[in-house]
């Protein structure tokens, strides 16, 4: 694990949440529209989007056309925006506006699956929690940490790492294989893991 957590650290130092937001809830959106899509994309909507609305609120009183018009062009746009307005009802109407802090609230929004609720709970809140996205789980699998299914490796990550590193190993490991470890053509030639990896080409 030394050469894992040096590498990672060697690599991306100081990791962030590349999406941008300004409140719990502009995030909860955020990751809902990341689904299929990258950030970079969701920030050009939602730098838009948020201008026109931003509360739990405004979402819920919105129709699906009316947001879908928004969001057209970051895919999904129809589940997506259902979701949204949903997931804003929800909040307003079970948890007095405010995006609920647990997991297991979380879970119960539409829309928001275990790894949305993880990255909520690490990102805004600063809880403990491990999201295993498409990155997370090629990059483990590759490196002998992951699992046979997404909840297998999120809790091996989470014996492997220190509880205090969870958030920020989350990070490295979306960054690492967004840049450096991709889906196709990883940059093995150049990479200080591959006499531990399990698929090096
Ligand atoms: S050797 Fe290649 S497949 Fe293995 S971790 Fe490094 S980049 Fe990924």
């Amino acid at each position: 694990m030394q050469k894992i957590e040096e590498t990672l650290d060697k690599f991306f130092p100081s990791p962030s949440c590349e999406l941008k937001f300004n409140s719990n809830f502009e995030l909860l959106v955020a990751v809902v529209l990341s689904a299929q899509c990258t950030d970079k994309r969701v920030n050009e909507v939602t730098e838009k989007l948020f201008k026109k609305w931003n509360t739990p609120e405004d979402f819920a009183n919105l129709s699906p056309q009316q947001l879908e018009k928004e969001i057209y062009s970051l895919g999904f746009y129809h589940n997506k925006a259902k979701n949204i307005i949903n997931a804003s009802r929800d909040i307003v109407e079970r948890f007095d506006g405010n995006v609920p802090d647990n997991l297991e609230e979380l879970c119960t929004l539409a829309g928001v699956g275990r790894k949305t609720a993880s990255v909520i709970m690490s990102v805004a809140f600063g809880k403990p929690a491990f999201a295993v996205d498409t990155h997370v789980f090629r990059v483990a699998n590759r490196l002998g940490i992951g699992g046979k299914d997404v909840l297998e490796c999120e809790t091996n990550l989470k014996k492997k790492f220190k509880e205090e590193e969870w958030a920020k190993r989350h990070l490295q490991m979306v960054l690492f294989g967004r840049h450096h470890c991709k889906a196709r053509n990883p940059n093995c030639e150049n990479c200080p893991l591959k006499n531990r990896c399990n698929s090096k080409n």
